[in-house]
């Protein structure tokens, strides 16, 4: 190994050991108090030590994004990095999550994937950037994300600020491959209503919970077949499923309402409007066949599109060029989950998807990177900056 990258590699263990002991669980969790703020002082703290101009913008009360800036004079264009702050629940992992461990080439700990490890390479680059930034011909801005995990409310803001980007690279577990599509989705409550009755007496109401029985084992043929012929070539199929449900109040009470939560997964270039109308087509015909059906459906409380940038876009380049530098090969891939690059797109920013770790890890109770590939990372941001114009 050189020198060169024995001392990345020391940088990245120290920094990511530091990020991931610093508690940042999202509020929608269990768990989740302060939110982004301890990561989002570590986080300027850092960027200010580098000599960069740093903002904290906040989002939500006390959990603010922390944008930093590399601005190289005489330059026109504007390279994003974005990596959230944000994880998901310490639960199966509990204390633990926050005693990152270093043994055979990984390193342990919640976030020490999604997406803390994205977080550090992009820092680590960042410095090695303002350290020796000859040859740069971008400005290269840093934004560590609040509320990825739940409704990306931090991405969100930062799109509708106004800023003007030439290219933005999300940081999230692609196991350092360049991700150029992914889907999106929409959410949304569906209910049948029904009349309650004594239990003993059931003939008297009308129970929601088999209407929901009865729609369900309608929708299903007819939404699988409307699905089947939407697909991309990247991404794979549209799908949907329905992930929750929830009816009744007491086993001796015929239940008057019963709920279930739909995801529908959108291609790039679907809409959730277009996938709503569509779904409540269905329905509607459905009830017309089985007018004992009362159906209601609420607003989504999820709506966002995919994403699918096309090869030529710069960012896709330089970043396609870096990693194939560094790691001999950069094949464009699509993915199925959602990021953050979803809510740039919207806001016309060309985006690509990439960082270190396995999504398969991802949320897991034994969650882990490889810190080979973190080094990788921060080499390739580095290189992939140098080579945005
Ligand atoms: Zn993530």
């Amino acid at each position: 190994m050189t020198e060169l990258l024995t001392s990345v590699r020391e940088e990245v263990v120290q920094l990511l050991t530091r990020l991931v002991s610093i508690e940042s669980v999202n509020p929608y969790f269990p768990g989740g108090n302060r939110g982004e703020a301890g990561m989002a002082e570590y986080v300027a703290d850092y960027c200010r030590h580098l000599g960069l101009s740093v903002s904290l913008t906040e989002v939500l009360p006390g959990r603010p994004n922390v944008l930093a800036e590399l601005r190289v004079p005489g330059a026109t264009r504007t390279l994003l990095f974005d990596s959230h702050m944000d994880t998901v629940s310490l639960d199966q992992m509990g204390l633990a999550g926050l005693q990152p461990t270093e043994r055979d080439g990984i390193l342990t700990g919640r976030g020490s994937c999604d997406d803390k490890a994205s977080l550090a390479a992009m820092l680590i680059a960042l410095a090695r950037l303002a350290r020796k930034p000859d040859g740069l011909r971008a400005n290269v801005l840093l934004l560590a994300s609040a509320d990825e995990e739940y409704l990306m409310r931090g991405a969100q803001a930062f799109a509708t600020s106004g800023r003007t980007i030439h290219g933005a690279i999300v940081g999230e577990p692609t196991g350092l491959e360049v991700v150029v599509a992914h889907k999106g989705f929409v959410r949304w409550k569906l209910h049948t209503v029904g009349s309650s009755a004594h239990s003993s007496n059931p003939e008297r109401g009308n129970n929601a919970i088999y209407q929901m029985a009865e729609l369900i084992h309608r929708l299903r043929p007819v939404m699988d077949q409307q699905l089947a012929p939407k697909e991309h070539p990247l991404v794979g199929p549209a799908t949907w499923s329905i992930g929750k449900i929830s009816g009744g109040a007491s086993v001796n009470i015929v239940p008057d309402r019963c709920t279930v939560e739909i995801d529908r997964r959108l291609l790039p270039g679907e809409t959730g409007e277009q996938a709503l109308a569509d779904f409540d087509a269905i329905v509607a015909r459905i009830c017309a066949e089985r007018p004992d059906l009362q159906v209601a459906r609420d607003e989504p409380f999820g709506n966002v599109a995919g994403l699918d940038t096309p090869a030529t876009a710069d960012v896709v380049r330089a970043l396609q060029q870096a990693t194939g530098e560094i790691r001999g090969e950069a094949r464009l891939r699509g993915v199925a989950y959602g990021t953050n690059a979803s809510k740039f797109a919207a806001a016309g920013i060309e985006c690509v998807v990439f960082g270190p770790g396995d999504i398969r890890q991802a949320h897991t109770a034994d969650e882990y990177v490889a810190i080979d590939q973190v080094v990788d990372a921060a080499r390739i941001l580095e290189a992939a900056a140098r080579a945005f114009a």
